[in-house]
């Protein structure tokens, strides 16, 4: 008998078919002698459904009052799921966020999960209920409902996994696995049996979102063990075919053939902004960044081209698309103090990276990256790099041809021998 916690997206729950069948596969996960705590998403779209009212309400609205509003998506899907298992049979009960409670700090609309309580849960899971939890969802200090940024069912999954002391946490979403880029941009791409934490950690921050990033940091600090796997194969399938989330140590014992690139992705969240002139002398950058710091903005790419004459210097960063206006409205009422000429904008770029440990033995990887986008024409106009990962911002158009063609440059295409 093992402790499980499976997690289910909104593609799974999209529809009562679809509820019916996560259904079937938890009563066969049950069937097998195991304690299981589920988590649900909302259904898909719903979230963006919801956000959208909270816009047409205001422009600038209340992130608590937000968070009443998107947490009820996945208030709807635990109860329907607890309703099917019932009616199949499985004892089952639903636990939203401030029932258990899931205590959450810092902000509205990004909060943090602190702690879970989790007696009442392991006592009814001991009595063989299901427990349903709504994903995404948890509760302030002061007793307001909270959620955790968009995609957050992913760490509600991990932090229930890492309070009960779970064996797994079984993600289950629309695809069967972690891929060497997005299978639906790239019909090539290859699914990992295994990748690393680090690895998946630096995947998801550029942009994969097949689990999001807070999770996997949480799951790499906690040691919990996470396989993503499909949800659309059949529910009584043992050894469904999916991708471990696993140490360093493991992948090595695994003697896994392991590629200098572990995959590629993109990323079109990012607004690009340049501020021409600014006056080249010391603290003239820190003058434009920490007040976006205390905004609690972040910036991501940043560079500096020098003017001919020395003086002035045209400065180009990157910023999330959401906090766009903010950044634009912060710098301009700075601009005296700055000292910057004019502010240009653009929203029509994305990032893409490529992302492997292997990096760090092998030199070359990034120069790859440069030629094989100049060879099809595709200007870079930033760049950033870690120990493992090298991002490049292009134009918003060209995102599936770079990512395509990265794919192949680096010998990730399914039917291509390995590099
Ligand atoms: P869920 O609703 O189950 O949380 P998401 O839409 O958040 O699902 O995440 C799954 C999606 O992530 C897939 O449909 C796929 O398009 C996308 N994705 C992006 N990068 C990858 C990758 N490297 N491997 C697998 N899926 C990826
Ligand atoms: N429903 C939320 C969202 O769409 C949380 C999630 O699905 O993980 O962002
Ligand atoms: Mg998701």
């Amino acid at each position: 008998m093992a402790r499980i916690v499976m997690k289910f997206g909104g593609t799974s729950m999209a529809g009562m078919e679809r509820i019916r069948n996560v259904a079937a596969r938890v009563k066969h996960v049950v069937s097998q002698g195991n304690e299981v705590a589920v988590v649900v998403s909302a259904m898909a779209g719903e979230t963006d459904r919801l956000v959208g009212f909270c816009r047409e309400a205001s422009a600038l609205y209340d992130p608590a009052e937000y968070d009443v509003v998107v947490a009820a998506g996945e208030q709807i899907t635990s109860g329907l799921l607890a309703m099917t298992l019932k009616a199949m049979g499985v004892d089952a009960r639903s636990w939203l966020g401030w029932q258990l409670p899931i205590h959450t700090i810092e902000s509205h609309a990004k909060a943090r999960v602190e702690s879970i309580e989790t007696d009442a849960l392991l006592a009814a899971m001991a009595s063989g209920q299901v427990a349903v939890i709504p994903g995404f969802q948890g509760m302030m200090e002061d007793g307001r409902v909270s959620t955790l940024g968009r995609g957050g069912s992913d760490t509600s999954a991990v932090a229930v996994a890492a309070a009960i002391g779970a064996d797994r946490c079984d993600i289950y979403t629309d695809v069967d696995g972690v891929y060497t880029t997005d299978p639906r941009i790239v019909a090539r791409a290859r699914k990992l049996d295994m990748v690393t934490y680090e690895e998946m950690l630096e995947l998801a921050s550029v942009g994969a979102k097949v689990l999001q990033t807070r999770s996997v940091g949480l799951a790499m600090k906690e040691g919990v063990r996470v396989q993503v796997l499909s949800s659309f194969d059949d529910p009584t399938q043992d050894d469904l075919p999916g991708t471990l989330i696993v140490s360093e140590e493991e992948l090595e014992e695994s003697k896994m053939e392991r590629q200098l690139i572990t995959g590629i992705a993109h990323d079109k969240n990012e607004a690009k902004i340049i501020l021409t002139r600014v006056p080249d002398r010391p603290g003239a950058v820190a003058s434009i960044f920490s007040p976006l710091a205390e905004a609690s903005i972040n910036v991501d790419m940043i560079i500096q081209n020098d003017s001919k004459d020395k003086e002035e210097t045209d400065v180009t960063f990157t910023v999330p698309r959401a906090d766009l206006a903010r950044s634009v409205d912060l710098l301009e009422s700075l601009k005296d103090q700055i000292g910057f000429y004019r502010i240009i904008t653009d929203v029509e770029v994305a990032k893409i990276s490529v992302v492997g440990v292997g990096m760090r033995s092998h030199a070359g990887v990034a120069a790859t990256m440069f030629k094989t986008l100049a060879d099809r024409g595709i200007n870079i106009e930033a760049i950033s790099t870690s120990e493992i990962k090298v991002s490049v911002l292009i134009d918003e158009d060209e995102t599936e041809l770079a990512v395509r063609v990265l794919h192949t440059a680096y010998g990730l295409d399914a039917d291509a021998p390995a590099a």
